[in-house]
């Protein structure tokens, strides 16, 4: 294997391990490596550098000496140290290429040496050019005393009793079969279980056979490692011992026959995985599912991974530093992947572990889970990888926090076709991210149905207006003190198949869709022509409110859309008025100025939703050219019997009058809520103690009779008007 790719005319990329302490470095010069056909895996905790020599089992490595938290010349004597490492090819990164460098490279074991300064296509070079001179002295027999004792070929010893089920091994078997960390016993079984379904079963028959008397016929079976993609491995049987108290003992040895020359495999790697990560990726992930192993059994999961806020890290730090986090996320899972494998031999019960990485494109990574004795093992394997991820990354001198929302999907009834696993995966994955993120949730199958419905509501809401489903409902707002109305909130209702549709539901689809734009601008129209229905009652200083979305607010066209509807309807400005949630006017403070500015110019008010809820900061609402504060349904449902919300309603009313706003609380429901209300100062309320939102119709017969004061000892919803 190591040989294959030493050779020069093999075509099996070269695995470079590369070592640096500067994660920027790090990431130009690996992203550059790998775009001139290198396998590079960086490492940039030098005190790690064993771990992944063992790990990634490189051909060579290249170790920067102008570290600035560890020596580079004892990074190489310590590659020297190991197994693995003694003879490995080490180019050395110098600062000054001169003889004291030479001198410290040679005595730390370099087998070459350059400057740190020389761009990427001369390392390059230096690397091909040691890794052929490493080929020659091979061939010429000059190799160093470690390659005799390890063989040309990685080799792995076994001996296999039928009987136990049990197979013996040494430290090489172990790392082939991409255990590194266990010794000792392995079960046949598990071995089996981790071949493709197809080897399984072939190796399964040589073994009968062979167990009955019959030839070996040293079978090849390919194996999906983690550390370094697919290896082939050949099985050779020594020989078949009768055991003295029966049965029999089988000796051999297993060999890395992964193809060294062959367009096939460098084919499939570049089909199968990824070059930024080194993980495979979402083409093999699908193979792999297909090729139905977990189809039916118990046990199998998939995790499907994605960072959240991500592209604030890249805006803030550029492209680079987007991958540097990919690839250090890449290096997390596998470590966890590494460390989630049973210790074979120690006599436990296997754990769940993640049996396989992908990496899917953009900011997505998916787990393969085995050995899940039940749905919370998933749970906590994967708590564990969002614990683990959240750790802190350090970016040149900034530290950066990584986030991620998994969704997880357990296999089981058989007639589950796992291709569907990705799709399931994803959709908690996505339901974790609305959720807030930086959290797991399994995939319930309502889900699907959510999922569904959005799509049914996304597709219809787009004809929604067009087939005169919106309607447009009006809440009144009623002085607390004489219970007169004072004004309506229009808030809109969809007639969707029948049924009626809450805004809660649709209009976020709307946002995100787009289609906020002409909803945004029917519901101006329809608050306008409300106002001049209210007029014709003989119902004068009664104002309608229409809540607007901030998504509305960027594209400059609002003020122009509102004076028009003014005008068709012939409506004087302060009757109508804009409601604009706290959290909406923060996203782009500056962009929604400028325009509630030209709003306000109009004539119209403008009003604060849920108050109280957000974070503005009290300098920012001083600037804008407000009318109104709405306080949050939330403090004014406590008002009469909680000290902190009575406490923040004092102050919100203390603000309102200060910058000399109308304060109006919503969702009053009950009479000592109201009363709490007017003792803390807040006359206008709006709630279902004096009605809900009704259609226009009955809207207008509250208006007529809006001289009338409501007896208090009515006031219980909308029952207490007169109907149409
Ligand atoms: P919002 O602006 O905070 O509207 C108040 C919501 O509270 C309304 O829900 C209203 O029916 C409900 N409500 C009123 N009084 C009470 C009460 O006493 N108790 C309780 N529990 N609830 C009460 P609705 O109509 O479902 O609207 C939900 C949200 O959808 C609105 O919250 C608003 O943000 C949005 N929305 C509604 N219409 C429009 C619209 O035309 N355009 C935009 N952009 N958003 C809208
Ligand atoms: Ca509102
Ligand atoms: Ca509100």
């Amino acid at each position: 294997m190591i040989e294959a790719a030493l050779d020069p005319r093999s075509q099996t990329l070269p695995r470079v391990l590369l070592i640096h302490d500067d994660g920027l470095w790090l990431m130009k010069t690996a992203r550059e490596l790998r775009e001139r056909g290198f396998l590079v895996t960086d490492c940039n905790r030098p005190e790690e550098a064993l771990d992944w020599l063992e790990e990634s089992r490189p051909d060579c490595a290249v170790i920067d000496a102008t570290m600035s938290r560890a020596s580079g010349f004892e990074v190489c004597r310590k590659l020297r140290t190991h197994a693995r490492g003694s003879d490995l090819p080490v180019l050395m990164l110098v600062a000054d290429a001169g003889g004291e460098a030479f001198r410290l490279a040679h005595e730390a074991g370099a087998s070459d040496l350059w400057s740190h300064n020389a761009e990427t296509p001369i390392v390059a070079h230096r690397i091909r050019q040691m890794l052929w001179v490493a080929w020659l002295e091979r061939s010429a027999g000059v190799t160093a005393a470690s390659a005799r004792i390890r063989g040309v070929t990685p080799t792995g010893r076994f001996s296999w009793r039928p009987e136990s089920g049990e197979v013996q091994g040494d430290s090489d078997l172990f790392v082939l079969l991409d255990r590194p960390g266990d010794q000792g016993v392995l079960q046949h079984a598990d071995f089996l279980a981790s071949l493709e379904p197809t080897d399984s079963r072939r190796l399964t028959v040589a073994m009968n056979r062979l167990l009955q008397g019959g030839a070996w016929n040293r079978p090849e079976v390919n194996l999906q490692t983690l550390s370094s993609g697919l290896r082939r491995l050949r099985i050779e049987v020594q020989q078949v011992v009768a055991q003295p108290g029966g049965g029999v003992e089988v000796g051999g040895r297993v060999l890395d026959v992964t193809p060294a020359s062959g367009a096939e495999t460098k084919v499939y790697r570049l089909t199968h995985y990824d070059t930024l990560t080194g993980l495979p990726n979402r083409t093999w992930l699908h193979t792999r599912l297909k090729s139905g192993r977990g189809r039916g059994e118990q046990g199998f999961g998939l995790a499907v991974l994605d960072l959240d806020r991500v592209d604030e890290v890249s805006e803030a730090f550029g492209q680079d530093v987007r991958d540097r986090l990919i690839i250090e996320v890449a290096q997390r899972l596998r470590r966890l992947a590494r460390t989630s494998r049973p210790q074979w031999g120690q006599g436990e019960s296997s754990p769940a572990r993640i049996a396989a990485l992908a990496y899917l494109g953009g900011d997505g990574f998916a787990l393969l889970l085995e050995d899940l004795a039940d749905p919370q093992d998933a749970m906590t394997v994967c708590r564990n990888v969002v614990a683990v991820l959240g750790e802190p990354l350090r970016i040149g001198d900034r530290e950066v926090f990584l986030n991620a929302s998994v969704g997880v999907h357990i296999g089981g009834e058989s007639s589950e076709d796992p291709a569907d696993w990705l799709g399931r995966a994803e959709l908690a994955r996505r339901a974790a991210a609305s959720s807030g993120g930086n959290r797991v949730l399994m995939f319930e199958p309502a889900m699907s149905e959510e999922a569904t419905d959005r799509l049914v509501m996304e597709r219809d809401l787009y004809y929604a207006i067009a087939r005169d489903e919106m309607t447009m409902y009006l809440q009144p707002k009623f002085s607390g003190r004489n219970r007169r109305l004072i004004g309506f909130e229009a808030l809109m209702r969809w007639t969707h198949q029948g049924a009626l549709r809450s805004p809660g539901r649709f209009i976020p689809l709307a946002e995100e869709t787009g289609l906020i734009g002409p909803l945004g601008e029917w519901a101006i129209d329809q608050a306008c022509a409300a106002i001049a229905a209210i007029a014709r009652t003989g119902l004068n200083d009664c104002p309608v409110s229409v809540n607007l979305s901030p998504r509305q607010l960027h594209d400059g066209r609002l003020p122009g859309v509102i004076s028009a509807a003014l005008a068709r309807h012939r409506v004087r400005p302060d009757a109508f008025e804009v409601e604009l949630t706290e959290s909406g006017l923060m996203q782009d403070p500056e962009q929604a100025l400028a325009e509630l500015s030209a709003i306000r110019s109009l004539g119209v008010g403008l009003a604060i939703d849920d108050f109280g809820t957000g974070f503005s900061s009290l300098a920012y609402l001083t600037r804008l050219p407000l009318t109104a504060l709405k306080i949050d349904r939330s403090f004014v449902q406590e008002a009469h019997c909680s000290e902190r919300s009575r406490a923040v309603v004092a102050a919100i009313v203390g603000l309102a009058t200060n910058l000399r706003l109308t304060v109006v609380a919503e969702g009053v429901e009950t009479e000592s809520q109201s009363q709490a209300l007017l003792a803390l100062g807040c006359d206008a309320q709006q709630g279902y103690l004096f009605g809900k939102a009704v259609p226009l119709e009955q809207a207008l017969l509250m208006a007529r009779h809006a001289a009338d004061p409501m007896p208090a000892s009515e006031v219980s919803g909308v029952r207490a008007w007169p109907q149409p």
